[in-house]
């Protein structure tokens, strides 16, 4: 089998057995990348010469051979000596000197710094300083977003895995437009040191696979506890704790399974018909599946919106054009700061800062955030509920399959729309996998599966057992790569 081919599993089996070195496979991925990049454009920045150094100082040293499997790092998580441009014009030059945890946790062996939406803003991949990053399926169409350069990169086959973050849908999102696997951990799981926030409260670290026992591996392996995160979990270590529950062979029999009520009327056929498919499927191997509705429905893309602004707009003011960043000159702070935001920021991120401001001043905004924050908290002690009477929640990941690029130029807030499937899990902490459900004869789409907070290994053996009972209806409703 062609080593671009391979899952992240075998590779580290090929490691171990010495069939393979991390060099061979890190420079197949690189010519790969050389391959795919003109049309799919998943990287920012191909990092060729620091990948295969790191790649024979672990060839030569004596590291797990999961260390030794080369991946690809969105471009808002720090890698040292590599610029870090979260897509924006103010990090365009912006060179970090630390790594982040979850990239040393790995083995730091990094093929490339991958295309997203200025600072995870967005859902298409499209909003990004080096321009749209294409869906391997079909060039014309999204990759989705914001992590859309880590799902094409492995969707393409330019990098076996790669790390996306999630605050709202962006790993999930863009997984489902590709046909990879993604797992939005629970809150805190996975040390955010090193990666630049957009809402702390919700902002996840997430493995980009091309299967969901690879999912599983690359979880247990960053997961963990991290003193320069003090929002990380506290057990130390999660290894071989989400494999071995795949390898139990649990399957799902006897599981209480909710289908999200009413998705249908959001969906296009494809992801309708097999949302349907997946829960029929999950019936005949012994779960019971019962429609349940949503807690608080509309509201919860409401309160996502407000507070992921407002926590944005906190968080993005350090870039005044003086600390680092973009600095656009100017007689006095005030000048600096005003020309260096206008010409550094692009629209999208320019029109968050704004509302979040409006959201958290006292003047304008009054007890609207407080007021917000209370029905996030509604939300939470009802997702609690919902998880006393489901061990597992189905529902689609977006309401379709990829969109043309530019389908949104015109009308950007539209776009806001396409999270509604994904923002409760960022809501409430829980976690959620998204795996390939099946396609519209061209391009793929997916479901997801939440379970309560802390409750991934769940999710790793019903994703994992519906995976392989779907997949060759997925195969048969999805085109291949070019
Ligand atoms: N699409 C969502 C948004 O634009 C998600 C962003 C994210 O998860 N980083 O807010």
């Amino acid at each position: 089998m062609n080593i671009t081919e391979m899952t992240v599993a075998a590779l580290t089996e090929a490691i171990e057995k010495r069939e393979l070195s991390s060099r061979e496979i890190t420079e197949a991925f690189l010519a790969r990348a050389d391959e795919t990049e003109p049309n799919v454009n998943s990287y920012i920045t191909l990092c060729r010469e620091k990948a295969l150094e790191a790649a024979d100082k672990a060839d030569k040293n004596d590291v797990p051979a999961i260390k030794k499997i080369p991946f690809a790092v969105k471009d808002n998580v720090a890698y040292d000596g590599v610029r870090m441009t979260c897509a924006s014009r103010m990090l365009e030059n912006f060179v970090p000197e630390y790594t982040a945890e979850v990239v040393e946790r790995m083995g730091g062996i990094v093929l490339g710094k991958t295309n997203l939406d200025e600072f995870a803003m967005g859902s298409s991949c499209e909003k990004s300083l080096f321009g749209a990053t294409h869906n391997p399926i079909s060039y014309e169409y999204s990759a989705g977003g914001s992590s859309g350069g880590s799902a094409a990169s492995v969707k393409a086959c330019s990098a076996p895995w790669s790390i996306g973050t999630d605050t709202g849908g962006s790993a999930r999102q863009p997984s489902a437009f590709c046909g990879v696997v993604s797992i939005k951990p629970t809150y805190g799981l996975v040390s955010r040191y090193g990666v630049a926030e957009l809402a702390s409260s919700l902002d996840t670290v997430c493995p980009i696979t091309k299967d969901v026992f690879d999912s599983a591996l690359v979880l247990e392996n960053i997961a963990g506890h991290d003193r320069r995160d003090m929002t990380s979990t506290e057990k130390e270590s999660y290894a071989g704790e989400f494999t071995s529950a795949i390898k139990k062979e649990y399957g799902i029999r006897g599981l209480r399974i909710g289908l999200m009520d009413g998705f249908e009327k959001y969906c296009d056929e494809a992801v309708t018909k097999s949302t349907l498919h997946a829960a029929r499927i999950a019936e005949e191997l012994g779960a019971s599946v019962e429609r349940t509705e949503m807690p608080s429905g509309d509201e919860t893309l409401g309160a996502y919106m407000v507070i992921s602004q407002a926590e944005c707009s906190s968080n993005l003011s350090r870039y005044d054009g003086i600390k680092y960043g973009y600095n656009a000159g100017g007689d006095d702070y005030r000048e600096i700061m005003r020309r260096s935001r206008s010409e550094g920021f692009g629209d999208e991120v320019k029109r968050r800062i704004m509302s979040g401001c409006y959201a958290l001043s006292e003047s304008h905004g009054g007890n609207f955030f407080a007021g917000i924050k209370g029905i996030r908290s509604r939300i939470c002690r009802e997702a609690a509920a919902l998880f006393e009477k489901y061990d597992v929640v189905m529902l689609p990941t977006a309401a379709g399959c990829a969109f043309r690029l530019g389908s949104f130029d015109t009308n950007p807030t539209m776009l806001y729309a396409s999270d509604m499937f994904t923002v409760f899990a960022n809501l409430t902490g829980v976690p959620a996998i998204q795996l390939p459900s099946g396609g519209n004869g061209t391009l793929p789409c997916g479901i997801s599966l939440m379970a309560a907070a802390n409750c991934d290994k769940l999710l790793f053996s019903v994703a994992h057992t519906l995976e392989s009972e779907m997949k060759n209806y997925v195969a048969s409703e999805v085109g291949n790569v070019r």
